[in-house]
């Protein structure tokens, strides 16, 4: 089946010479079945279903590269508290944080968490997003992890929305292991990485390296059996110091390193002379309040490909809303409205490996589309904490929730 999507103001598409992303103006897009076919001015194939875009905007599907989406309950007594005075590591310590999480997931079962995150994760799709990584990380037992990452396999199949699996077992230290860490990094080296991937139940493994979660040796020794397992690697690196875990990801050829508020120079060489993505969060420390941010325009200027992502999670960024992060790497980070763009579609899906199918406007790439209720593609960003999603296409077909 065909259609063609008419009298679009602008479609942002890739240029293959420069690389980059640009904006085509007054143009049709053809589609058929689930893939893109052209795009041409003017349109006109008889008996095949037109869609007037009332020029409007056309993008590539949103991809989130970096959500923790999988969670009992949210955690805004938490936020309250933050705005009070208590700072992040003040609500770890009292036993809030991540580890609160931890101890309402254990609680359900898996139906029940099913349940839990299915009206949430619906939500991506609302705000233009197709595609998520999607990581677990609040079980931290071999059966908590393995139920998150089953919900994430049920969760992809009842949705339309796609969703790469990450295991984050190494997200923290559970309340049973402080005193023992050594024995925790051999259950997840030992009994939860061997799980995952039998059962084949993530394509990624991602470690939370900081020196207050898991140090670099520790890190090492897991992404070393997560690699003789088959699993890619993702870091959660240089977030509130940098230790070496960019560094450590890159010469681990890790797809994505990921937050890089404290990168240093030689991290930043890292990234430079690697294959990995840098994988920035600025609504972490806008919703932490830090006001400190990666150095986005550095690193584009340096030629490393940067990804933004929502870092969707109860405690430090409680939104599915890429649009608004795109406003917050603009107004913070410099990068402009079309980097920003480019870095929620084409880069994110380069850092998940998805890039060979989607990720940009091109023939034969996947009908992951969203038609925007503006004129101009800046609006996007600039006309900021609005949903402008008018319709979302994902593989081809209009999706009822926009
Ligand atoms: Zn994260």
């Amino acid at each position: 089946m065909k259609t063609v999507l008419k009298n679009i103001r602008q479609l942002v598409t890739w240029d293959d010479e420069k690389q980059e992303m640009c904006v085509q103006e007054d143009i049709d897009l053809l589609i058929a079945r689930d893939k893109i076919v052209s795009i041409e001015k003017n349109i006109h194939i008889p008996d095949v279903k037109s869609v007037d875009c009332s020029q409007h905007v056309v993008t590539p599907g949103f991809i989130d590269p970096h959500t923790h989406p999988v969670f009992a309950h949210t955690r805004e007594d938490e936020f309250d508290m933050r705005i009070r005075g208590a700072t992040y590591e003040d609500i770890a310590a009292s036993g809030g944080g991540i580890l609160n999480s931890v101890k309402a997931l254990r609680k359900l079962s898996e139906d029940e968490l099913y349940e839990e995150s299915l009206p949430r994760v619906k939500k991506f799709l609302e705000y233009g997003t197709t595609t998520i990584e999607a990581k677990s990380g609040y079980g931290l037992t071999t059966e908590d992890e393995l139920k998150s990452l089953r919900v994430i396999k049920r969760l992809n199949e009842s949705l339309s929305l796609d969703f790469i699996p990450t295991f984050l077992g190494a997200h923290d230290i559970p309340e049973e292991y402080k005193a023992n860490r050594k024995e925790y990094i051999r259950l997840i080296t030992e009994e939860m990485i061997p799980a995952v991937a039998d059962e084949n139940l993530a394509v990624y493994c991602d470690v939370f390296t900081e020196s207050s979660v898991f140090n670099l040796d520790e890190t090492e020794i897991i992404f070393q059996k997560a690699v003789d397992c088959g699993l890619k690697l993702r870091i959660h690196a240089d977030e509130f110091s940098a230790i070496g875990g960019t560094e450590l990801a890159a010469s681990m050829h890790a797809a994505s390193a990921d937050h890089l508020m404290k990168l240093s120079p030689s991290g930043m060489d890292a990234l430079k002379r690697s294959d990995t993505t840098a994988v920035l969060l600025p609504g972490t420390p806008f919703f932490l309040g830090r006001h400190e941010y990666a150095p986005a325009r550095k690193l584009w200027d340096e030629g490393i490909r940067v990804a933004l992502a929502t870092d969707f999670n109860p405690g430090s960024s409680m939104t599915q809303n890429l649009s608004i992060i795109m406003t917050l790497a603009c107004v913070y980070m410099k990068m402009t409205p079309l980097e920003a763009l480019q870095a929620v579609t084409w880069n994110s899906a380069y850092s998940l490996g998805l890039h060979e199918t989607k990720g940009i406007i091109a023939a034969g790439k996947q009908a992951d589309l969203v038609i925007w209720n503006v004129r101009d593609y800046r609006d996007i960003a600039y006309w900021y904490g609005m949903n402008h999603v008018k319709k979302v296409i994902k593989n081809g077909c209009f999706q009822k929730c926009a």
